[in-house]
């Protein structure tokens, strides 16, 4: 099977920025490196290998920070770790997972390949670099470990997973669209401008584009739940909302799907009218 592979660098604010790309029958995912500091922010897929190794060899990499324990950011971490000898911090919470060898779906090891397993470290609250400190920001809802980088001297905020698109069309079945809306909000709290995606990349007027994405997901909400209690099924209010039949449902065999939004949203809600009762 043919999969093309592509890699661009470019520096933003200070950010060196690699991106790597893999297409295949007209879907096309990528996934963004960042370093800033001495700190690498994840580590790209091991499909990606490749192209990202002579990235990180060019960069002067004191320690690897991981916002989450997806194969797309960890993919290179035991290369790292091994090969160049540097430390791996991550949550606490998917340490274990990561030393050893995972199982996902096909499509994404066709994808991203199979992360060979790595040992990280606990991250803690906060972290030093040479010049700055960081906020470690627990964001849970994309995955259940995971967290948002935040450089305290410029202001610059390290987003994983928390943004990726304005408008949410589809979720992982693991997804929690409530917990991210709270992650949301917990993240607006702080004080940064710039942001930085670990899809989307370096995005302009980034708290902007966080606030915006929160009240995507606030309206979203309330017509979720207004459809929901006019009795109608999670399949249709999905059908309702989204029309579309993104090629990434059928690819993953639904382990992404729109489903996955509403599920997520009804359960939040049903938990609330039960503690209310
Ligand atoms: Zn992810």
């Amino acid at each position: 099977m043919l999969f093309k592979k592509s890699f661009t660098e470019q520096t933003i604010n200070a950010v060196q920025i690699g991106n790597g790309t893999v297409a295949f029958q007209g879907v096309t995912l990528n996934v963004h490196c960042f370093v800033l500091d001495g700190v690498l922010i994840d580590t790209g897929s091991k499909s990606l290998g490749k192209e990202f190794t002579p990235f990180f060899k060019q960069q002067e990499i004191d320690q690897v920070v991981i916002t989450h324990y997806h194969e797309d950011h960890t993919g290179c971490a035991a290369f790292l770790q091994i090969e160049q000898n540097l430390s791996v911090y991550m949550s606490d919470v998917m340490l274990d997972y990561c030393t050893t060898k995972p199982n996902y779906p096909l499509y994404r090891k066709l994808f991203w390949g199979k992360r060979s397993p790595f040992q990280a470290k606990a991250i803690g609250k906060t972290f030093s670099s040479r010049n700055a400190t960081w906020d470690v920001i627990e964001t849970p809802g994309h995955s259940i470990d995971h967290l948002a980088f935040l450089n305290r001297a410029t202001g610059q905020l390290f987003s994983g997973d928390l943004y990726i698109q304005k408008k949410t069309k589809v979720a992982l079945r693991e997804e929690s669209i409530p917990t991210i809306m709270e992650s949301l909000r917990k993240v607006l709290t702080y004080d940064f401008e710039d942001v930085f995606c670990s899809h989307a990349g370096y995005l302009k007027q980034g708290r902007l584009a966080l606030q915006n994405k929160l009240d995507y997901l606030v309206d979203l909400q309330e017509n979720v739940i207004k459809l929901y209690e006019d009795g109608l099924s999670a399949r249709q209010i999905s059908t309702t909302l989204f029309t579309r039949k993104y090629p990434i449902i059928l690819f993953s065999a639904g382990e992404w799907d729109s489903l996955h939004i509403i599920t997520s949203i009804i359960q939040e809600h049903i938990k609330n009218t039960l503690s209310v009762k």
